[in-house]
């Protein structure tokens, strides 16, 4: 026991324990570097480079690493690299790791869903927030499980690198046991010392995923963080920071000007604030949408109603500027876009994500799309931080506000998937809402609640119906939905419009067989 703990505390292999660090170190980051710059050739469009990758991959992971190392130290001279033992090792190991890397940065980036991109572009953010804000954080998330693997065994792997001669701690013990004859002693003190080591990245992974899942750090200090990306250009309002009212009243008009260099859309959209001509969208050969005029007038509830299929959820992401149609035109406020299925260069998400913002557009999705490594408040805040340039202090206050008129107040800092699927459209709601938005999209927003919940979103869309600026519309297949929040009924089938008119019209005095037999199916 008494050499045991000698030996543990030796100079001699307390040293070595810092140059397997050293050597670990060196092969993580390069790996970490080699594999994005391989993850980025695996998928490029020039053949020969993702060819090349794939040769990479298919030698790195099919040769043994000892060989590797060999290789690094004893041939690269040839062509007249010359690397010492420790640089050598590094190498060997980081190439070694690049291909797992790759691949671990490959599976957390898919991890992250469409939903959680496409939520961020209706909120205004460009490709840059977007990656920061929140695929970035979630892939991390994703990935912690696999870099904590690959940090304990890139630590281990660097023993291997005694056969270049790196005195790193395995090396050591071998020398000096070899001239003390100690085996055991010395080997045990060398293997305590791995176990600590890889049991700190254990513990350091362990803190990461706390602090991620907001278990250990204040969500004030997280966001600070967060919004570091962000350009603050907001103008200081000159009134107490406490009088919440006045602060609201600031980052609404602040919204509103920003929007203003855009197209005057406040004051001179006409009463039609959107306008749809002959607006056509298919998927490979299958029509989603036909032959669609329609005019959705300012200050009104419209409902595309119809079944599953008809085209309704297609022409709410056209109008949305979530998807490009193939052909025809569409004006939102004074803003007129053609489309033309042979001009597919004119979408570029972060200019639509502009056009959107300037016409203050903005969607609630079936599944919610809360941004899910982010609490109620922060999920609300994000769009006014990163979009609007408004300081978290004021940000938090306006989506604090923004909860409590949805209900939501003792869920501000919960995370969705604490939250009822209920609480989560609340949510998704607020989020749209403090943006000011004068188009509001909702497809299908109580299809996945449970009937309660949908009384929930119908009372809390009916108050929303009082706001004389704001133009919504709902897709959804059932009736009850548009009875109680439609103004006026447009009923979808194959992807054109059957019949439309006013809610009394179409709910009481159905004029299309086909919309006949829908409305007959329900009773
Ligand atoms: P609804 O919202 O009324 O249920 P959709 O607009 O989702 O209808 O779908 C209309 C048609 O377009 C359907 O036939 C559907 O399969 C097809 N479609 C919708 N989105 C896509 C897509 N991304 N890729 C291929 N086909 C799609």
């Amino acid at each position: 026991m008494h050499l045991f703990l000698h030996y543990l505390f030796m100079k001699y292999l307390l040293g070595g324990i810092k140059i397997t660090i050293y050597v670990t170190f060196l092969g993580l980051f390069g790996g970490a570097f080699f594999g994005i710059i391989l993850a980025g050739l695996q998928h490029s469009r020039i053949r020969l480079l993702a060819l090349l990758a794939k040769i990479y991959v298919g030698i790195f992971r099919g040769t043994p690493l000892i060989l590797q190392m060999v290789f690094a130290y004893d041939a690269l001279p040839y062509i007249g690299i010359m690397l010492p033992g420790i640089f050598a090792g590094g190498l060997a190991l980081a190439a070694n790791e690049a291909p797992f890397i790759s691949e671990l940065i490959r599976s957390a980036l898919s991890s992250v869903g469409n939903g959680q991109v496409m939520a961020g572009e209706t909120l205004g953010l460009t490709k840059l927030h977007r990656s920061v804000y929140i695929i970035w954080p979630q892939a991390f998330r994703a990935a912690l499980p696999g870099i904590g693997n690959e940090t304990i065994s890139t630590l281990k792997n660097s023993a291997l690198a005694m056969v270049i001669a790196v005195p790193e701690l395995t090396l050591r013990s071998t020398q000096l046991a070899s001239s003390t004859f100690d085996f055991f002693s010395i080997f045990f003190a060398a293997g305590v010392w791995y176990l600590v080591l890889t049991g700190a990245v254990s513990l350091a992974q362990e803190g990461f995923e706390r602090i991620l899942n907001h278990e250990g750090i204040k969500s004030n200090k997280k966001y600070r963080f967060m919004s570091y990306f962000s350009k603050n250009t907001w103008r200081k309002p000159e009134i107490a920071d406490s009088d919440l009212k006045k602060v609201v009243n600031q980052v609404n008009m602040q919204i509103l000007e920003s929007r203003s260099n855009y197209a005057d859309i406040r004051d001179k959209a006409p009463g039609n604030y959107i306008e749809i001509k002959n607006l056509h969208k298919a998927y490979g050969g299958n029509i989603a949408i036909a032959n669609i005029n329609l005019t959705l007038p300012t200050a009104t509830t419209t409902v595309l109603l119809g079944s599953s299929g008809a085209g309704k959820s297609t022409l709410l992401r056209c109008i949305g500027l979530l998807e490009l149609p193939d052909g025809g035109s569409m004006r939102i406020g004074t803003r007129t876009f053609s489309f033309d299925s042979s001009k597919r260069s004119f979408y570029d998400a972060d200019k639509m994500a502009e056009e959107r913002k300037a016409g203050g557009i903005t969607v609630v999705f079936q599944n919610f799309n809360l941004f899910e490594h982010l609490t109620s408040t922060e999920n609300v805040m994000l769009a006014l931080t990163s979009s609007y340039k408004i300081p978290n202090k004021y940000a938090r206050d306006v989506a604090t506000e923004a909860l409590n008129s949805v209900g939501l107040k003792s869920h501000a800092n919960k995370l969705p998937k604490h939250l009822s699927g209920g609480q989560q459209q609340r949510v998704a709601i607020a989020r749209a809402l403090v943006i000011k938005p004068k188009v509001l999209l909702m497809d299908e927003p109580t299809s996945a609640l449970d009937p309660e919940s949908v009384n929930g979103v119908i009372d809390l869309v009916n108050v929303l119906k009082g706001n004389k600026d704001l133009s919504i519309i709902i897709t959804t297949h059932q009736l009850k939905v548009a009875s109680c929040l439609g103004d006026r009924i447009v009923f979808m089938n194959n992807g054109g419009i059957v019949e439309s008119g006013t809610s009394d019209n179409i709910l009481l005095n159905p004029k299309n067989p086909q919309t006949i037999r829908f409305i007959e199916a329900f009773q």
